[in-house]
């Protein structure tokens, strides 16, 4: 495999973003819920996110079942946001009861949606995260197509209103 050269992403959490998932963790407490994570390119591996879909149409939690049966609709989501300049970053979703690490699942989700035309990108972010004492806690993590494993990236400046992700891919 050729080496992949080394360069620092960041990935900033917008306020807006922020009250999101604030709020959505906030919701279903005990209960696992995520979405998608929309936003733009600014500049060469800036990518500041703007919007944290939730997926709260859907009737059970489990991670898999979130992520994967609304699928079509979080595609035509996805075509509205292009229209608006937005692109695709990647997926969030909550651990409320367990560590903020991918599980297998995870995993397999995230390759499906690299493998998908239809979302069309060569790297998705997941974002994990979870409430701890009043404060929204997170991980990230980037999947990308020449990469067999995923990256783990630090989470920085994540106080009360916003959060960083700082990688190197
Ligand atoms: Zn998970």
């Amino acid at each position: 495999m050729v080496p992949v050269k080394k360069k620092r992403v960041i990935i900033e959490i917008e306020q807006n973003a922020y009250e999101q998932i604030y709020q959505a963790l906030e919701r279903f407490g005990d209960y696992e819920i995520g979405g998608m994570l929309v936003g733009y390119k600014k500049g060469d591996s800036y990518f500041p996110i703007a919007n944290a879909t939730v997926a709260d149409d859907v009737g059970s939690f489990n991670i898999a079942a979130f992520i994967r049966e609304p699928i079509k609709s979080m595609k035509i989501l996805l075509r509205a946001f292009k229209r608006k300049g937005y692109n695709y970053i990647g997926e969030w979703h909550s651990h409320p009861k367990f560590k903020l690490y991918p599980s297998t699942a995870d995993i397999e989700t995230m390759k499906a949606i690299l493998d998908d035309p239809g979302y069309g990108v060569n790297f998705a972010l997941l974002v994990i995260t979870k409430f701890r004492k009043g404060k929204v806690d997170m991980a990230g993590f980037l999947f990308h197509k020449d990469m067999s494993q995923f990256v783990e990236a630090s989470v920085s400046g994540n106080n009360l209103r916003m959060g960083q992700i700082d990688l190197t891919v």
